[in-house]
């Protein structure tokens, strides 16, 4: 059967923030590209909302932050929580030295749209709904486009490069043979509404009590709530009853009350699977992965849409002109995964300790008590701040090439080194604190033994 063939500059797999994003970009700076997107609209509910301050900022350098405001949203300015009975504020957005000083709150698929819509603007952009790539093209040892599943038949794109940016489950990094590099992860998500009212936080809110934690969203007069859960063991929470389930709720977070009634069905509450890991090389010869493609994102802090975006702006300021010009080189690939590979390190790093902290939080079903070790960093003047700047700014953010702030970087450079420094002394500490336990458990073994 012989099968449609486009030919494009650059085939983006996957529309989800990174692809469209990276459309976009590219389109604008006059690059003819192809995004493919498996679903027939962005319409899914599984996916995070959060649009963080550094993304908002790349909007204001393009252009089109007033346009963006426009779209509901809400705006959170702090995010905080309930530990037990200990309340506490965690992160404080208001001093970030970015325009917008909020995480705007806005489904994913407004947030696709309004992207999508800027990128339709320019006559080099073309996006193919309903468009699944099911296989790569190779010849002689380089990708040169991907086969595409469509309503009307398969379809051919051939392209100078493909960028991978189809998520967790990626086929293109499959397809690819890329190694994976997974950290192990303990958790997993419930994702299910439960109704808001009027005197409900207006800020991002956690709950942490009686061996679990739910996060609540809000998100007009619903709250988006997820449940963080030990991994594999939404079975066991479903044979209990959803009785059980609307208890356990109504104990972590006592003041949503009857509300939790709402919840009648197993079928209101989607399971998602966690998963942290990342490539050892993001790309060969005609072929990139670039966001959860390259490396799947925890939900906590909020922060994969803000780094897959983050990835697509790097990659357009590296790859626009050489696509343009033709002159494009495995060399240059290899240097987005270069640019974007510390950040992305960094902040996995992060999620996995938020993991661990999670692990002691399961291991007490009673009522939760805060550790002093929480009450006193909390306690520390301005923590909320740096908090906020590294969940709102996060570490190397991007600016957009060309644009008239591209030189205001949000953190000058002697703070950059100075966080950099930081941050290494502290992986040098807890590395050195790690290997020490590890010393002290086989020496214990050793002693065990010897005993028995
Ligand atoms: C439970 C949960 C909650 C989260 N909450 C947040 C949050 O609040 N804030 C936040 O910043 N991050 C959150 N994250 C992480 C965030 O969702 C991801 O890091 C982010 O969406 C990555 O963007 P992406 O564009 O790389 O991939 P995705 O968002 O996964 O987009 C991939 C796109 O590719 C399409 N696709 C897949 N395969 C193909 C194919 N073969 N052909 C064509 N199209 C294809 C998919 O349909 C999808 O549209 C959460 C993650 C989880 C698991």
């Amino acid at each position: 059967m012989t099968k449609q063939t486009i030919e494009t500059t650059c085939c983006v797999v996957g529309g989800g923030p990174a692809g469209v994003m990276l459309g976009y970009l590219l389109a604008r700076a006059g690059v003819e590209v192809t995004v493919l997107e498996k679903h027939k609209d962005f319409f899914r509910d599984f996916r995070g909302d959060t649009v963080h301050p550094s993304t908002l900022e790349l909007f204001y350098e393009l252009g089109i932050l007033d346009d963006f405001l426009k779209v509901p949203h809400q705006e959170l300015t702090g995010t905080g929580g309930v530990f037990g009975d200990f309340a506490f504020r965690a992160a404080d957005f208001s001093s970030l030295p970015t325009h917008c000083k909020f995480v705007a709150l806005m489904p994913q698929w407004d947030l696709l749209d309004f992207l999508s819509g800027k990128a339709k603007a320019f006559p080099s952009f073309t996006l193919r709904m309903q468009n699944e790539a099911v296989g790569l093209i190779e010849e002689g040892g380089a990708v040169r486009g991907v086969v595409s599943k469509t309503p009307d038949g398969d379809v051919e794109i051939r392209a100078d490069l493909v960028v991978g940016c189809d998520g967790r489950h990626s086929l293109t990094r499959h397809a690819a043979r890329f190694e994976v590099l997974e950290s192990g992860v303990p958790i997993d998500v419930l994702w299910f509404r439960i109704g808001r009212q009027g005197n409900d936080p207006e800020n991002l809110f956690g709950n942490i009590n009686y061996g679990s934690a739910i996060i609540l969203i809000p998100r007009g007069d619903y709250f988006q709530a997820a449940m963080v859960i030990r991994k594999g063991s939404f079975e066991q929470i479903q044979q209990n009853g959803i009785e059980a389930f609307r208890e356990d709720i109504r104990r972590i977070a006592p003041f949503l009350g009857h509300r939790v009634d709402e919840l009648q069905d197993w079928d209101q509450i989607k399971l998602l699977s966690v998963q942290i890991n990342r490539l050892r090389q993001w790309y060969r010869a005609g072929l990139l992965c670039i966001g959860d493609a390259a490396h799947a994102m925890s939900p906590v802090g909020g922060v994969g849409i803000n780094l897959a975006i983050q990835d697509a702006v790097a990659t357009a300021n590296l790859l626009a002109e050489p696509l343009r010009e033709g002159l494009l080189s495995e060399e240059l690939l290899a240097r987005i995964q270069d640019r974007r590979e510390f950040p992305t390190r960094v902040t996995q790093f992060l999620q996995v300790q938020a993991h661990k902290g999670l692990q002691t939080i399961f291991r007490n079903p009673g009522p939760a008590v805060a550790p002093w070790q929480m009450r006193a960093v909390l306690s520390i003047p301005g923590i909320q701040k740096v908090t906020a700047r590294v969940i709102g700014v996060g570490v190397l953010p991007e600016h957009i090439k060309g644009a008239q702030t591209e030189k205001k970087c949000p953190v000058p450079l002697l703070k950059r080194i100075a966080i950099g420094a930081g941050l290494v002394a502290a992986g040098v500490v807890i590395g050195a604190k790690i290997i020490k336990a590890q010393r002290r458990r086989q020496y214990a073994w050793g002693e065990s033994r010897a005993g028995f």
